[in-house]
Protein backbone atom coordinates (compact mmCIF):
# COMPACT_ATOMS: atom_id res chain seq x y z
CA UNK A 1 0.00 0.00 0.00
CA UNK A 2 1.61 3.35 -1.32
CA UNK A 3 -0.19 5.67 1.13
CA UNK A 4 -2.82 5.66 2.97
CA UNK A 5 -5.56 8.42 1.45
CA UNK A 6 -8.64 7.42 3.05
CA UNK A 7 -10.64 5.49 6.11
CA UNK A 8 -13.86 3.68 6.12
CA UNK A 9 -16.11 2.48 8.65
CA UNK A 10 -18.91 0.33 9.53
CA UNK A 11 -21.42 1.85 12.04
CA UNK A 12 -22.75 -0.97 14.02
CA UNK A 13 -19.69 -1.79 16.34
CA UNK A 14 -17.37 0.13 15.68
CA UNK A 15 -19.26 3.79 16.62
CA UNK A 16 -22.63 2.38 18.07
CA UNK A 17 -23.10 -0.40 20.57
CA UNK A 18 -24.63 -2.85 18.48
CA UNK A 19 -27.42 -3.56 21.17
CA UNK A 20 -28.98 -1.06 19.24
CA UNK A 21 -29.89 -3.44 16.76
CA UNK A 22 -30.60 -6.32 19.62
CA UNK A 23 -33.12 -4.50 20.61
CA UNK A 24 -34.55 -3.53 17.43
CA UNK A 25 -35.02 -7.18 16.66
CA UNK A 26 -36.03 -8.59 19.88
CA UNK A 27 -38.87 -5.95 19.67
CA UNK A 28 -39.61 -6.96 16.02
CA UNK A 29 -39.39 -10.84 17.18
CA UNK A 30 -42.09 -9.85 20.03
CA UNK A 31 -44.53 -8.09 18.07
CA UNK A 32 -44.72 -10.64 15.66
CA UNK A 33 -45.01 -13.47 17.86
CA UNK A 34 -47.64 -11.64 19.88
CA UNK A 35 -50.11 -11.21 16.37
CA UNK A 36 -49.80 -14.90 16.15
CA UNK A 37 -50.79 -15.28 20.04
CA UNK A 38 -47.42 -16.45 20.82
CA UNK A 39 -45.51 -15.20 24.14
CA UNK A 40 -42.41 -12.59 23.90
CA UNK A 41 -39.06 -14.29 22.92
CA UNK A 42 -37.10 -16.33 25.42
CA UNK A 43 -33.90 -13.84 25.87
CA UNK A 44 -31.88 -16.81 26.85
CA UNK A 45 -32.70 -18.39 24.46
CA UNK A 46 -32.00 -15.54 21.88
CA UNK A 47 -29.05 -14.69 23.62
CA UNK A 48 -27.64 -18.24 22.57
CA UNK A 49 -28.67 -17.85 19.21
CA UNK A 50 -27.19 -14.67 18.86
CA UNK A 51 -23.92 -15.57 20.61
CA UNK A 52 -23.56 -18.80 18.11
CA UNK A 53 -24.12 -16.45 14.99
CA UNK A 54 -21.28 -13.64 16.54
CA UNK A 55 -18.79 -17.35 17.13
CA UNK A 56 -19.33 -18.39 13.59
CA UNK A 57 -19.03 -14.63 11.85
CA UNK A 58 -21.43 -15.87 8.98
CA UNK A 59 -25.04 -17.50 8.20
CA UNK A 60 -27.91 -15.75 8.18
CA UNK A 61 -28.92 -14.61 12.14
CA UNK A 62 -32.17 -13.26 10.68
CA UNK A 63 -33.11 -16.79 9.12
CA UNK A 64 -31.65 -18.34 12.45
CA UNK A 65 -33.84 -16.09 14.97
CA UNK A 66 -37.21 -16.35 11.98
CA UNK A 67 -36.72 -20.37 12.26
CA UNK A 68 -36.58 -20.34 15.95
CA UNK A 69 -39.05 -17.58 17.37
CA UNK A 70 -41.56 -17.21 13.85
CA UNK A 71 -41.34 -20.74 13.08
CA UNK A 72 -40.29 -20.44 9.78
CA UNK A 73 -36.82 -19.58 8.04
CA UNK A 74 -38.50 -17.74 5.44
CA UNK A 75 -40.57 -14.99 7.29
CA UNK A 76 -36.64 -13.52 7.68
CA UNK A 77 -37.52 -11.31 5.49
CA UNK A 78 -41.00 -9.63 7.41
CA UNK A 79 -38.33 -9.84 10.41
CA UNK A 80 -35.87 -7.64 8.74
CA UNK A 81 -39.04 -4.82 7.23
CA UNK A 82 -40.02 -5.02 10.98
CA UNK A 83 -36.76 -4.44 12.66
CA UNK A 84 -35.32 -1.58 9.87
CA UNK A 85 -38.44 0.25 11.61
CA UNK A 86 -37.56 -0.11 14.86
CA UNK A 87 -33.45 0.38 14.81
CA UNK A 88 -32.35 3.59 16.24
CA UNK A 89 -29.10 4.89 17.86
CA UNK A 90 -30.02 6.54 20.81
CA UNK A 91 -27.90 9.27 22.28
CA UNK A 92 -25.31 7.95 24.87
CA UNK A 93 -24.87 4.97 22.58
CA UNK A 94 -21.72 5.50 20.54
CA UNK A 95 -18.62 4.54 21.91
CA UNK A 96 -16.51 7.51 23.84
CA UNK A 97 -13.27 6.80 21.84
CA UNK A 98 -15.15 7.36 18.44
CA UNK A 99 -14.47 11.61 18.24
CA UNK A 100 -11.11 11.32 19.90
CA UNK A 101 -10.00 8.48 17.13
CA UNK A 102 -11.66 11.39 14.47
CA UNK A 103 -10.31 13.95 15.55
CA UNK A 104 -6.30 12.34 15.68
CA UNK A 105 -7.74 11.40 11.55
CA UNK A 106 -9.02 14.58 10.90
CA UNK A 107 -7.05 16.26 7.76
CA UNK A 108 -5.00 13.15 6.73
CA UNK A 109 -7.46 11.04 5.07
CA UNK A 110 -11.07 11.08 4.18
CA UNK A 111 -13.24 9.24 5.78
CA UNK A 112 -16.59 7.80 4.90
CA UNK A 113 -19.21 5.80 6.66
CA UNK A 114 -19.94 2.18 5.19
CA UNK A 115 -22.02 0.67 6.54
CA UNK A 116 -25.73 -1.26 5.91
CA UNK A 117 -27.84 1.18 7.97
CA UNK A 118 -30.95 3.00 7.91
CA UNK A 119 -31.07 6.76 6.79
CA UNK A 120 -31.71 8.23 10.36
CA UNK A 121 -28.38 6.89 10.94
CA UNK A 122 -27.15 10.07 9.38
CA UNK A 123 -29.08 12.55 12.43
CA UNK A 124 -27.66 10.51 15.07
CA UNK A 125 -24.40 11.27 13.70
CA UNK A 126 -25.02 14.91 13.21
CA UNK A 127 -26.71 14.62 16.70
CA UNK A 128 -23.33 13.20 18.21
CA UNK A 129 -20.66 15.34 16.33
CA UNK A 130 -19.50 12.44 14.08
CA UNK A 131 -21.08 13.97 10.95
CA UNK A 132 -18.37 17.23 10.38
CA UNK A 133 -15.57 14.54 10.09
CA UNK A 134 -17.52 12.53 7.09
CA UNK A 135 -16.45 13.02 3.50
CA UNK A 136 -18.46 10.39 2.21
CA UNK A 137 -21.61 8.79 3.26
CA UNK A 138 -21.56 5.02 2.58
CA UNK A 139 -24.92 4.03 3.95
CA UNK A 140 -26.76 1.13 2.16
CA UNK A 141 -30.53 3.00 2.19
CA UNK A 142 -28.90 5.78 0.75
CA UNK A 143 -26.99 4.07 -2.00
CA UNK A 144 -28.80 0.99 -2.82
CA UNK A 145 -26.34 -1.42 -2.26
CA UNK A 146 -25.47 -3.24 0.98
CA UNK A 147 -22.48 -4.97 2.51
CA UNK A 148 -20.89 -7.64 1.36
CA UNK A 149 -21.67 -6.92 -2.27
CA UNK A 150 -18.71 -4.97 -3.61
CA UNK A 151 -20.74 -2.40 -4.59
CA UNK A 152 -21.27 -0.56 -1.63
CA UNK A 153 -16.96 -0.43 -1.00
CA UNK A 154 -16.58 0.79 -4.95
CA UNK A 155 -19.15 3.36 -4.62
CA UNK A 156 -16.93 4.72 -1.80
CA UNK A 157 -14.00 3.97 -3.10
CA UNK A 158 -15.06 6.23 -6.31
CA UNK A 159 -16.48 8.95 -3.73
CA UNK A 160 -13.51 9.17 -1.81
CA UNK A 161 -11.13 9.15 -4.97
CA UNK A 162 -9.27 6.98 -4.24
CA UNK A 163 -8.14 3.44 -5.13
CA UNK A 164 -8.42 0.07 -3.18
CA UNK A 165 -4.86 -0.25 -1.60
CA UNK A 166 -5.16 3.58 -0.64
CA UNK A 167 -8.28 2.47 1.75
CA UNK A 168 -8.89 0.47 4.91
CA UNK A 169 -12.24 -0.75 6.09
CA UNK A 170 -12.92 -0.64 9.72
CA UNK A 171 -15.61 -2.87 10.84
CA UNK A 172 -16.56 -5.88 13.22
CA UNK A 173 -17.89 -8.64 11.28
CA UNK A 174 -15.75 -11.08 9.00
CA UNK A 175 -18.43 -11.94 6.38
CA UNK A 176 -19.72 -8.30 6.19
CA UNK A 177 -16.87 -5.72 6.27
CA UNK A 178 -12.86 -7.69 6.32
CA UNK A 179 -13.63 -10.40 3.76
CA UNK A 180 -15.26 -8.66 1.30
CA UNK A 181 -13.02 -5.69 2.09
CA UNK A 182 -9.94 -7.67 1.68
CA UNK A 183 -11.31 -9.04 -1.24
CA UNK A 184 -11.39 -5.57 -3.41
CA UNK A 185 -7.92 -5.23 -2.08
CA UNK A 186 -8.77 -2.70 1.08
CA UNK A 187 -6.72 -2.85 4.13
CA UNK A 188 -8.89 -4.24 7.27
CA UNK A 189 -8.96 -3.62 10.83
CA UNK A 190 -11.52 -6.10 13.10
CA UNK A 191 -13.20 -4.29 15.72
CA UNK A 192 -13.59 -6.85 18.32
CA UNK A 193 -17.03 -5.73 19.75
CA UNK A 194 -20.65 -5.93 19.52
CA UNK A 195 -21.75 -8.72 16.76
CA UNK A 196 -17.95 -9.75 16.64
CA UNK A 197 -16.74 -13.00 19.20
CA UNK A 198 -15.76 -12.72 22.51
CA UNK A 199 -13.27 -15.33 22.00
CA UNK A 200 -12.22 -14.86 18.35
CA UNK A 201 -9.98 -17.97 16.76
CA UNK A 202 -6.42 -17.63 15.80
CA UNK A 203 -7.67 -18.48 12.26
CA UNK A 204 -10.19 -15.38 12.31
CA UNK A 205 -8.01 -13.24 13.66
CA UNK A 206 -5.82 -13.44 10.98
CA UNK A 207 -8.16 -12.53 8.19
CA UNK A 208 -7.49 -8.47 8.99
CA UNK A 209 -4.43 -6.92 8.90
CA UNK A 210 -5.23 -5.41 12.19
CA UNK A 211 -7.68 -6.35 15.12
CA UNK A 212 -8.60 -4.50 17.96
CA UNK A 213 -10.83 -4.13 21.15
CA UNK A 214 -11.03 -0.24 21.08
CA UNK A 215 -10.68 2.73 18.20
CA UNK A 216 -8.09 4.00 21.20
CA UNK A 217 -4.40 4.80 19.35
CA UNK A 218 -5.64 3.60 16.51
CA UNK A 219 -4.83 6.10 13.81
CA UNK A 220 -0.91 6.21 14.85
CA UNK A 221 -1.39 2.49 13.72
CA UNK A 222 -3.10 2.70 10.66
CA UNK A 223 -0.33 5.25 9.21
CA UNK A 224 2.39 2.82 10.43
CA UNK A 225 0.92 -0.25 8.74
CA UNK A 226 -0.96 1.03 5.67
CA UNK A 227 1.16 4.24 4.86
CA UNK A 228 2.59 7.08 6.44
CA UNK A 229 0.71 10.50 6.91
CA UNK A 230 0.79 12.52 4.59
MG1 LIG B 1 -21.05 -3.82 12.44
Amino acid sequence: MARLRAVFCDVGGPIYDDDNFVRAVLTALDELRAADGLPPVDRGRFRLLYDRARAAQGGSLRAALAEEFLGDRARRGELHQLTRRHWVHPAGTMYPDVLPFLQSLAGSVRFGILANQEEGVIRALERDGVAPYVDVWGVSALVGHEKPSAELFSWCLDQAGVAPEEAVHIGNRLDTDVRPARELGLGTVWVLRGEAPDEPTDEQLAEADLAVGTLDGLAPRLFERFGSRP
